[in-house]
């Protein structure tokens, strides 16, 4: 590190950031899709746990045809084989679930072992519930944890291939898995699949929020004041919301503490921190109820993150370990509001994006949801949340023809567009689009530090940033990399697309060309290209779950987009559902600005159970459209 300081003019300090970020988002992207690194320990793990079940279905099969003397002999060898191969599996499911799974055993093979056996088996489940997601921001890598909440207990999730980052805490799922102790094992991402989603977040106005600070039996210390985390929550952190989200944001609510726990510091058990948190305040006769948000703070233990949050959640809940401060607040209570983190996507010094891309993430480090800075969320996430291009929120412009558009600076408040979104592709199959966001980053309030010569940031406040975000995953934005040919270290401090400079998308050949950029907003010139090539259905038609009780109501949306993939406002389109039974009901509707219209379609309770048919009819240019889908009424 002292090498590259000494090699290097511009800032130290940004470079030896940006070395520690690149050196933790090479583990990050594989820790983030819940599957193992793919390293010789993962090899290794993979060849034990094969070995293991390979030597207890050798085991089995000498059993099977011993003597009774024998039997007798072997029993004691066979259970212990189970008993080892069975935590060895636990173990990995946590580590490394892939090469876990690997090494699951299928029904067909299992019925063959015998019953005495049987309490140390994997065992097939299906399990309806409730979806926790949980997310540790650790130093040496992000993790998330994933749990689900059902009548049968709680369980922990563990995926071989990416985790389903499409769920957010309180999504109702239906899980087809392979059980051990309390964790379910999914091989496939079909094994998990959506019932209901996630409620939407309240993300407006006052955010109740209730801070519990804690200490622990073995270390009563209380690093900062009940005043200091007074300051911090509902100061800073209250002010970072209320100008993030346009004066439309902000948190109320009060800390309390400091409460002695009975856990040693020694231990990182952050369920028994809540509920043992929420036993001392509750004895303290604090009433726990009306909050959206559940902070609980403690001095440094041995947890490896310095917070840890829900996904979402109502209440969502934060773990806050250590300093207690704006830094790790707002990423928090960031994730508690629903989102996900803001990456970066490196494609080498060529082409910006290209085949060999990797997602960094934590790599927009200008961004709240990245790191190390206090910086606006980018446009993708204030979109997600409504704080643009929602209600009363400023508008995102989105580029429907060629021309010069102009933006107003990201961080004031204002009426007019705060970022532009050009469409890029959309999937052929869902109907799903991706898009560029383009922002104009000035150094005002909390973006301050874009200016700051000893942070060293470069090239922002001149020009764009541009970043991809996508319809399908919250957690899909990135940022793009406008100098890719400038040396790594200043990879994502000088990401903007100055003035005078052209990106274009190499799929497509759309470009996107800085016109000019002052203190109040930028000029940004679009070409458009050829997303059309791309096979776009121009009507699809979805309900809100795939399957319902007599007596709900289906809520049946339809999606009109233009040949060139924009979303084709003012359609009129007529909607028909076919029961079970044969019979029909239909109604029409017309779509909003962004080219949707929805049905609700309430169900009787003398309606007929079995497999409905939606359908849907456009007319886009005196063109009809038409689009089907199916669910089950129950
Ligand atoms: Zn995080």
């Amino acid at each position: 590190m002292a090498s590259i300081c000494r090699a290097n003019p511009p800032s130290c300090v940004a470079r030896l950031l940006m070395a520690v970020l690149l050196l933790a988002t090479a583990a990050q992207s594989e820790a983030h899709s819940g599957a193992a690194p793919s390293s010789d320990t993962s090899s290794s793990a993979a060849a034990t746990a094969a070995a293991r079940t390979g030597a207890l279905m050798a085991l089995a099969d000498r059993y099977r045809i011993a003597s009774p003397s024998d039997k007798l002999r072997l029993q004691a060898d066979l259970l212990a084989a189970a008993q080892a191969r069975y935590k060895f599996l636990a173990r990995e499911l946590e580590e490394d679930p892939r090469a876990a799974i690997g090494a699951l055993l299928p029904a067909s093979a299992r019925v063959r072992l015998p019953s005495i056996l049987a309490g140390y088996l994997e065992q097939d489940v299906r399990v309806d519930g409730t979806v926790q997601v949980l997310h540790e921001d650790r130093e040496d890598g992000s993790r998330f944890h994933y749990f689900l909440e059902s009548a049968q207990g709680r369980y922990s999730l563990h995926f071989s291939a990416r985790a389903p980052d499409h769920l957010s805490t309180g999504a109702k799922v239906h899980v087809t898995g392979v059980q051990i102790d309390n964790m379910l094992a999914l091989g496939a991402s079909t094994d998990i699949q959506q019932v209901t989603a996630a409620p939407t977040a309240n993300t407006f106005g006052a955010q109740r929020t209730i801070v519990l600070l804690v200490n622990f039996a073995d270390n009563p210390s209380q690093p900062y004041t009940v005043n200091d985390a007074q300051a911090a929550v509902f100061g800073t952190t209250s002010d970072f919301f209320r100008e993030n989200s346009y004066g439309q944001t902000w948190l109320t609510g009060t800390v309390f503490g400091w409460f002695t726990i009975p856990l040693s510091s020694a231990t990182c058990d952050y369920s028994s921190i809540a509920s043992y948190a929420q036993s001392a305040a509750t004895a303290a006769g604090i009433d726990l109820g009306t909050y959206a948000h559940k902070v609980y703070a403690f001095p440094q233990n041995a947890c490896g993150w310095w917070g840890l949050s829900s996904v979402g959640g109502n209440p969502s809940e934060s773990w806050i370990n250590g300093s207690f401060e704006l830094a790790v607040l707002a990423h928090e209570l960031g994730h508690g509001q629903g989102l996900w983190h803001s990456h970066s996507l490196d494609c080498g010094t060529s082409a910006i994006i290209g085949s060999n891309c990797a997602t960094g993430e934590y790599g927009d480090i200008i961004d709240m949801m990245g790191s190390p800075q206090v910086g606006h969320y980018n446009a993708f996430q204030k979109e997600r949340l409504g704080w643009l291009n929602y209600g009363v929120s400023p508008p995102i412009t989105t580029a429907v023809a060629d021309g010069t558009y102009t933006i107003e600076s990201f961080e004031p408040s204002g009426t007019g567009p705060k970022a532009l979104k050009v469409l890029k592709s959309t999937d052929p199959t869902t109907g799903q689009q991706t898009w560029y966001y383009v922002e104009s980053r000035q150094a005002i309030g909390f973006d301050a530090f874009l200016t700051d010569p000893i942070i060293g940031v470069q090239n922002v406040t001149t020009g764009v940033l541009i970043h991809m975000g996508s319809e399908s995953s919250g957690n899909s934005a990135l940022l793009l990399d406008m100098t890719p040919s400038t040396p790594v270290y200043y990879l994502w401090y000088d990401a903007a697309l100055v003035a005078g400079q052209t990106f274009t998308d190499p799929d497509t050949g759309l470009t996107i060309t800085t016109a000019w950029v002052n203190s109040t907003g930028a000029g940004v010139t679009v070409k458009l290209g050829t997303s059309s090539k791309t096979s776009i259905p121009n009507v699809v038609v979805s309900t809100n779950q795939s399957s319902y009780r007599r007596g709900q109501t289906a809520y049946i949306t339809v999606s009109v987009k233009s040949a060139s993939g924009l979303p084709v406002a003012r359609a009129p389109v007529s909607f028909t559902v076919v029961k079970s039974n044969g019979t029909t009901a239909s109604g029409s509707a017309t779509t909003t600005s962004k080219g949707t219209a929805t049905y609700k379609f309430g169900l009787t309770k003398q309606d007929p159970v079995g497999t409905y048919k939606a359908d849907a009819k456009a007319t886009v240019n005196g063109k009809s459209l038409t689009a089907e889908t199916t669910f089950v009424v129950q």
